[in-house]
């Protein structure tokens, strides 16, 4: 076994592979870039270096630097997690070259799996089923245009070297798929360099299943049973399970099977994915190898009991595979939730920003290898409070992992451990996540990857504006931190036994009665609370409510409205409030402060959202253009976002060109009326 290790990677994946090592006694060399020098994932490390500047070209991905970095600390082996270097063929050959071990299969396997097109080739040859479609590599857009009539519509336009979800365009009709084409080109050459593209048959509510494989070097490869990832939003997992739902033996046996025959055909070693998709009556076909550790290798862990990290190092270091396949057993039922910094409501927009609050669920702390029992909440983050989340990387704050003797002790667990998860500081889908996970599709287990899109009305809750027990909630808690507030002011006082420190909850003021005004979803709110010989009233509008209730510093809070009891929690940032209740969190901000708060609504302007590179000027100078026409298209966060005209007018003035890099917030062309 290795003594000391290099990851070349950063976020919840780096930590996770550090404290693999750890517990096995490997020290952890870790590489970051400018803008990661204070991270969760440096701070976990016996060895950190510096690689580089912030963007991933000139840091996570500079193979020749991390290579100098593991020979410079000693380390023996290198550990790529998921997403930069990790599926890189000629980074595990230059790795092989300078003597270290790459943690991961052989360059001739990540080569053969590499382009969608040249594996779906080799699988037709290994026997593997494909779904319907064209994989050659003629691309002309006539030749193309031609293939997918044959097909049949709607067909779906893959970027051969595409992942995570990009560099995909379902297309409906003949008519539309020339220029679906050239968008799917662009986003293919600008994110992986490589814009061949494959046409296959869009499946109608498919499942994506994948199965799990583990090969030593000495000709075993095991299944670790499947993950079902079907719960997506743009072709990205959100959700992901083990087992799958509903899955019966003799079809899990079947997958296994040819998820080990497309390993074997391509002669792999280590941890690798296998994924398909399959139609409702249960029949598969090959979709892509993922040659590396997966975001939701988790959920395998708590059911096999197994730490596939550990069993990564085992293999990379020339050792068996530690379990046959007859010794592997599924134990109950795991689901993994990816919280993302992200806007669910504009189409899951990344957000950037500092991490003002983070309060993760209580999470029975995952110890690795053969947790028996299995932890029942396991958090797996690479950020802590107060670190930001930057728009150079994945904007992912962490996974929720949740156990459960079955599916419905697994979803309840989640259920309660996303309301326990509070973020502030950025946009997060926790909410929207809570809202799936309660969903009646969801919870029947009838999954299939249009389950968001189907259920958009209920999941996307409309802004409806303020609520009494929210702003019963927000009033009280601000009542009371003015309270303890005053308390202090009079500690420091000269002095501290005026009768005008004593802390009788009316201190706001000393007045008998005082008004907040909230301001949430740009809607304003005025709350009065009132001292009545009864007791503390609430008005707003023409409601009134005896209002009583305790709060402990933490946050924790309990009211009883008109005899109701409700119970939430309020964090205040700056001169905001922000109210969990129920699983969803309400922002009020507080009026007088209103000039405090950062606005993040860039909707309708012709503003940057986010710091990003110009990829295309969709007019010109003069044009005139409607409400609604796309007008430039940034590249920002690894997504394309298409900038649209707020109003109609002329365009007055184009202020950047293609392949230019802008900031946040400034404006990229100019509007006449
Ligand atoms: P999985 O199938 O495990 O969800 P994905 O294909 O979605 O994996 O991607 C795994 C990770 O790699 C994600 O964090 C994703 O952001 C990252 N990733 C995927 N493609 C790229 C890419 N082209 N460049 C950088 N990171 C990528
Ligand atoms: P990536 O490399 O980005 O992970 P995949 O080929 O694995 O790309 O596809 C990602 C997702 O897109 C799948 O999980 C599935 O939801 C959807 N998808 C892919 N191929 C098809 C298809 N032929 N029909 C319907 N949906 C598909
Ligand atoms: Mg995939």
């Amino acid at each position: 076994m290795f003594s000391k290790i290099l990851i070349a990677n950063r976020g919840e994946i780096a930590c996770r592979i550090a404290k693999t090592a750890k517990r096995l006694g490997i020290s952890v060399v870790a590489v970051y870039s400018e803008a990661d020098a204070g991270s969760r994932h440096v701070s976990m490390a016996d060895e950190a270096y510096c690689i580089g500047p912030p963007p991933a070209k000139d840091s996570y991905l500079r193979g020749d630097a991390i290579i100098e970095v593991a020979k410079k600390s000693g380390a023996q082996a290198i550990h790529p997690g998921y997403g930069f270097l990790s599926e890189n063929d000629a980074f595990a050959e230059a790795c092989a070259k300078a003597g270290l071990v790459f943690i991961g299969p052989p360059p001739s396997a990540i080569r053969a799996m590499g382009l969608k097109s040249a594996a779906k080739a080799l699988m037709e040859k290994a026997g593997v089923p494909l779904v319907p479609g064209y994989h050659g590599d003629k691309q002309d857009p006539a030749f193309l245009r031609t293939e997918a009539d044959k097909i049949g519509y709607p067909v779906l336009i893959k970027a051969s070297a595409g992942g995570g979800g990009k560099g995909m365009r379902v297309v409906e009709k003949g008519g539309d798929f020339v220029e679906a084409l050239a968008s799917c080109q662009r986003e293919a050459k600008a994110s992986f360099g490589d814009d061949q593209v494959l046409i296959e048959k869009y499946l109608t509510r498919p499942r994506h299943i994948e199965i799990q494989v583990f090969a030593d070097t000495r000709g075993q490869c095991v299944y670790l049973f499947e993950r079902d990832c079907s719960v997506q939003r743009r072709h990205q997992k959100v959700l992901e399970e083990a087992p799958a739902p509903g899955m019966q033996p003799d079809r899990r046996k079947a997958m296994g099977a040819a998820a080990v025959a497309a390993a074997q055909a391509v002669g792999y070693v280590g941890a690798g994915t296998v994924e398909f998709i399959a139609n409702q009556d249960g029949s598969f076909y090959f979709m892509e190898m993922n040659t590396r550790l997966q975001v939701e290798h988790p959920v395998t862990e708590m059911i096999t009991g197994l730490d596939l990290v550990h069993w990564q190092l085992q293999v990379a270091a020339g050792l068996p595979l530690p379990l046959t396949q007859d010794q592997v057993k599924i134990n109950g039922h795991s689901i993994e939730a990816r919280v993302y910094a992200e806007n669910p409501a504009k189409n899951f927009l990344p957000s950037t920003g500092l991490l003002k609050h983070v309060r993760t669920p209580e999470a029975v702390e995952f110890e690795g290898a053969m947790v028996q029992p299995p932890a029942s909440v396991r958090v797996d983050s690479g950020v802590r409070p107060g670190d930001t989340i930057s728009p150079y990387y994945d904007p992912m704050i962490a996974k929720l992992i949740v156990w459960g003797e079955d599916r419905g002790v697994a979803l309840a667990r989640l259920a309660r451990a996303l309301g326990e998860f509070e973020v502030v500081g950025v946009s997060t889908n926790i909410a929207f996540l809570g809202r799936v996970v309660k969903s009646r599709a969801f919870s029947s287990g009838d999954l299939d990857t249009g389950l968001i899109e189907r259920n958009r009305d209920e999941l996307f809750a409309p802004a409806s504006g303020p609520r009494d027990d929210v702003l019963a909630l927000a009033a009280f808690a601000e009542f009371t931190l003015s309270g303890w507030t005053a308390t202090q002011r009079g500690k420091t006082t000269d002095e501290p036994n005026s009768p005008w420190h004593l802390v009788d909850g009316w201190r706001l003021n000393e007045q008998p009665h005082h008004t907040i005004v909230f301001v949430e979803d740009d809607q304003s709110t005025a709350v009065t609370l009132v001292r009545a010989a009864s007791g503390m009233r609430m008005r707003t509008g023409s409601a009134d409510y005896a209002l009583s209730g305790k709060m402990s510093p933490d946050g924790a809070l309990r009211i009883e409205l008109d005899g109701r009891s409700v119970g939430g929690r309020a964090v205040r940032v700056g001169s905001e409030w922000s109210i969990f209740l129920g699983g969803e969190q309400h922002r009020l901000a507080l009026k007088d402060d209103l000039h405090e708060l950062e606005s993040d609504a860039h909707g309708g302007t012709l503003a940057a959202p986010m710091p990003g590179k110009i990829i295309a000027v969709l007019v010109a100078k003069g044009a005139r253009v409607e409400k609604g026409t796309p007008l430039v298209i940034l590249e920002a966060m690894k997504m394309e976002h298409t900038i649209t005209a707020p109003r109609a007018g002329t365009v007055a003035s184009i202020r950047f060109a293609p392949g230019e890099q802008v900031d946040e917030g400034v404006d990229l062309l100019t509007l006449e009326d």
